[in-house]
């Protein structure tokens, strides 16, 4: 029985027997705890019938823990020279396949079409590349795909973000956007200890489960995200304010007045007191001034 990749002996005996060097540039930060990967994999909830999605496999260390415990595993890897050293350590597992891809070009619903059954429960989860962290799980949420979520380890400030409540002070137009499409919550709090070489931040792994629905319904939500990063644009200003310096024409401003009174939320607030409810019903109301 092979010891597991995870394991820091055995990660250096695979690094050392290919030479290969870390890029710092494709955020290569490797996984050496098993009982980080165990519990990564366990938040997935993933059953023997389940498919899943990997990003950036590195030398497989969370590829193996996640096709021990689902159907098929694809992974994701940008990186050329990793594709013969996951071939040799994930060998034992013939329900593993890894794609040379760049994971923000690749069709990834094409993908999933070919590489799963139709109805599959479909998981991503990843140890994510930092440098992309946000880009990624924009693409993932946005594209439409029939998965059901995202277990993945990334910075602990972009994790509190994600996950942020209103009123907050990590709350901000990520969190409405990724609230939008998905329930955010951190599950695992994560050392830097667990990563060989070591990042310079601490992580978190994240969960985010896809709404059925946005959780708010609005009339156009190209405008309704408009308003919602209008109105966190400077942080120390108004709502009033933030409205009328991009997102509200100024010779509304009367009408503004009169539509924030309607729907009773008060000018003096800032952005980050608002729900994506209260965004939802603002955009609503906001549209015919700017349509
Ligand atoms: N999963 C491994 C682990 O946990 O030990 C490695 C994780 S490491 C943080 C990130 C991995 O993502 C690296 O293997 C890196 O080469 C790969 N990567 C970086 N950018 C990528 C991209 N745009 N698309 C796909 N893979 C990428």
């Amino acid at each position: 029985m092979r010891k597991d990749i995870s394991v820091p002996q055995q990660t250096k005996a695979i690094l050392d027997k290919y030479g290969f060097t870390f890029k710092k540039s494709l955020g290569q930060n490797f996984l050496i705890d098993k009982n980080i990967l165990t519990n990564i994999v366990a938040q997935a909830e993933l059953t023997e019938e389940s498919g899943a999605i990997e990003i950036g496999p590195g030398i497989g260390a969370l590829t193996e823990h996640i096709a021990r415990n689902a159907k098929k595993v694809v992974a994701f890897e940008i990186d050329q020279r990793l594709l013969p050293i996951l071939q040799d350590t994930l060998s034992p597992y013939g329900n593993t396949e890894v794609i040379h891809s760049d994971i923000l070009k690749a069709d990834v619903k094409a993908v999933i079409e070919e590489k799963f059954e139709k109805g599959q429960d479909i998981m991503v989860v990843a140890n994510l590349p930092y440098y992309v962290t946000t880009p990624i799980i924009m693409k993932l949420l946005t594209e439409n795909l029939p998965i059901r979520g995202i277990v993945c380890m990334i910075q602990k400030e972009v994790a509190d973000r994600l996950a942020a409540k209103p009123g907050t002070k990590d709350y901000n137009s990520l969190s409405i956007a990724v609230q939008y499409y998905a329930t955010a919550e951190t599950v695992i709090k994560v050392p830097k200890t667990v990563f060989v070489p070591q990042p310079n931040v601490d992580s978190s792994v994240i969960r985010l489960i896809l709404r059925d629905e946005p959780a708010v319904k609005v009339k156009d939500e190209a405008f309704f995200f408009e308003v919602v990063r209008g109105s966190f644009a400077q942080r120390r200003k108004t709502l009033w304010n933030n409205l009328l310096s991009g997102v509200i024409p100024k010779e509304r401003k009367a009408d503004l007045e009169t539509v924030l009174n309607e729907i009773g939320i008060d000018p003096k607030r800032r952005g980050e007191t608002l729900t994506v409810e209260e965004f939802g019903k603002l955009s609503d109301a906001l549209l015919h001034l700017v349509k």
